[in-house]
C-alpha cells in the first residue's frame, strides 16, 4: 500500500512537470514570437518613430491645455488616447532599444512641432471654436504623417502600430468635426484630400486594435 502511495506520488510529479514545461514552453516561444522585437529597424524607422512619439505628444499637450482652457468633452476624451498612441511607439522604441527622451509638457526637441505648438496656444486661446478647429487640423495632419510613415516602412509591427493609431486619428477627426458643425462651424481639410477627407468623415466610428 505504501510502495503504491508512492508511485502514484511520482506518476502525479512526473505530469505535473511535463505540464509546467509545456506551459513553460508556450511561454516562450509567444515571447519569440513578439512582433515588436522580430527585424531589426532602419535608421529612417527609428527616426520616424521618434518624430511619431512627438507629434502624438504634439496632439496630448494641445488637447491637455485645450482642456483647462475651455473644458471641452472632447478633448477631456482624446488627450487620454493620445497618451496611449505616445505609449504604443514608446513600447515599440524599447523594444528595440531605441533611446528616446519624453520633454515636459509643452516642449518639443523639433522646432516644427515646437512652433506649431506655440502657435496653438496662441489661436486656442482665442475662443472653443478655434480649439476645435486645432483640434481638427492635429489629426488631419497626424492622419498624413501615419500614412507617409506607414508606406515608408517594410516591418510588421511598426505598421500595425501606425495603423491603430491612424484609426484613433479617423475617430478623432470625426470627432471634433462633428462638435464644429454642432456648434454651426465647418472644416476644411489642410493635409488630407478632399476625397481622403470626405471618405473619413462619412464612415462610422471604429473599433481600433480590438
Ligand atoms: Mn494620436
Ligand atoms: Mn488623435
Amino acid at each position: 500500500m505504501q510502495a503504491m502511495n508512492t508511485w502514484k506520488t511520482l506518476k502525479l510529479g512526473t505530469l505535473g512537470i511535463i505540464i509546467l514545461s509545456a506551459a513553460l514552453g508556450a511561454c516562450k516561444k509567444e515571447e519569440n514570437d513578439s512582433p515588436a522585437a522580430s527585424v531589426p529597424l532602419t535608421e529612417d524607422e527609428k527616426s520616424d518613430l521618434l518624430f511619431m512619439l512627438e507629434e502624438e505628444k504634439l496632439a496630448r499637450d494641445t488637447y491637455i491645455a485645450m482642456e483647462a482652457a475651455w473644458s471641452t468633452t472632447q478633448f477631456a476624451n482624446i488627450k487620454n488616447s493620445e497618451q496611449t498612441h505616445m505609449n504604443r511607439i514608446a513600447d515599440l522604441l524599447q523594444a528595440n532599444n531605441v533611446p528616446y527622451l519624453i520633454l515636459p509638457e509643452g516642449q518639443f526637441a523639433n522646432p516644427a512641432l515646437q512652433d506649431l505648438y506655440d502657435q496653438f496656444m496662441l489661436d486656442g486661446a482665442v475662443s472653443e471654436a478655434n480649439a476645435l478647429r486645432i483640434g481638427a487640423t492635429i489629426e488631419d495632419l497626424d492622419i498624413v504623417d501615419l500614412q507617409e510613415r506607414m508606406d515608408a516602412t517594410a516591418n510588421a509591427s511598426i505598421d500595425m502600430v501606425y495603423s491603430n493609431l491612424q484609426c484613433g486619428s479617423r475617430n478623432h477627426l470625426r470627432s471634433y468635426v462633428g462638435a464644429i458643425a454642432a456648434a454651426g462651424g465647418s472644416y476644411a481639410p489642410q493635409f488630407l484630400s478632399q476625397a481622403e477627407y470626405d471618405a473619413i468623415l462619412s464612415g462610422d466610428h471604429e473599433n481600433c486594435g480590438q
